[in-house]
Order: structure tokens, then C-alpha cells, then sequence
């Protein structure tokens, strides 16, 4: 079966609500979402994966979107939200987590062909790496996100089409 690899990316511009959990602040953000995809699908449905995985990328931009507004540290008190924070790296971890086992692998292979013998050594290579890629994949992504969720503009005219009962 013939598999051709598809990679698709998007970004879209909206205006999101946004709401500071600390002060209770309410206002419209502007907010760049990213979204990218990378699949390999038989060529024989070369058409419907095309189209796929661009639905893919642009769900993914309109996710990092909502969740890069819900990061935002808040225009009036600064604050921003260790819930949302916390939820959103543990939306990483299984991304994380399949890097380090790849890490894992790739050391402890590494390990064995450096030496040419199976002891002790490739195993521990595989438990020191593997947990350290993950840990790095998430802090990187951590500090990416942090410098998007901080790029956020507020715009203090507009507000949220709900805003009628004040606070
Ligand atoms: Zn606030």
C-alpha cells in the first residue's frame, strides 16, 4: 500500500473573551492560534486526507488559540491562572511522554552499539533519558507558550457580547 505524507498548517486571528480568575476582570483578546499536522495516508485517498488534515491543523489552531488566551496573565492585575496552567501541561504529556520513549530507545540502542554488549548500561540509559525528554519537551512547550500567552493584546473597548450584569 502506497502511503503519502501529508503536512498541513494553519493559523487563524480571532478575538476571544477572556476572564482573569484573580480580579474577575472581563474584555475581548486578540489572539494568533497555530495549528500543524503531519500524517501519512494511503494514496488512494489522497483527496480525503489532504482535506483532513487540514480540518486537523485548523481545529489545532482554534484550540491553541483558546488555550493561548486562557494563559494570558491578565491585563489589569497580571495574574495568571496555575489551574489553566496545570490543565494545559497535562494536555502535553502523552506528546511528552511518546518523545521520551522514543529518547529512551534511541540512548539505550545508542548505548549497546557504542559497547557492543547488552548489560546493565543500555536499560539505565533508557531510564535516565527518557524521563529527561519528556521533561524537556514539556518545558520547552511551557516556556513557547508562555511567551504567546504574554503576546496576547487586550482590547479595553471591546467587551464580551454577555457583559450586561457588571460585577
Ligand atoms: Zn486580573
Amino acid at each position: 500500500m502506497a502511503l503519502r505524507h501529508y503536512q498541513a498548517s494553519t493559523t487563524v486571528e480571532t478575538q476571544l473573551a477572556y476572564e482573569c480568575e484573580a480580579c474577575g476582570y472581563e474584555g475581548m483578546a486578540d489572539v494568533v492560534g497555530e495549528g500543524y499536522v503531519e500524517t501519512d495516508a494511503p494514496t488512494a485517498q489522497e483527496n480525503d486526507a489532504a482535506a483532513r488534515a487540514l480540518d486537523a491543523a485548523e481545529r489545532r489552531a482554534w484550540n491553541d488559540a483558546l488555550s493561548t488566551v486562557d494563559l494570558a496573565p491578565c491585563p489589569r492585575c497580571g495574574a495568571t491562572s496555575p489551574d489553566r496552567w496545570r490543565r494545559w501541561r497535562r494536555a502535553q504529556l502523552p506528546e511528552a511522554l511518546w518523545w521520551g520513549a522514543v529518547g529512551a530507545l534511541v540512548g539505550a540502542v545508542g548505548a549497546f552499539l557504542l559497547r557492543q554488549r547488552f548489560d546493565a548500561l543500555p536499560p539505565l540509559v533508557a531510564a535516565l533519558v527518557g524521563p529527561l525528554v519528556a521533561l524537556a519537551v514539556v518545558a520547552t512547550r511551557t516556556r513557547r507558550k508562555r511567551i504567546r500567552a504574554a503576546s496576547v493584546r487586550f482590547d479595553p473597548l471591546a467587551r464580551p457580547q454577555d457583559d450586561d450584569a457588571g460585577l
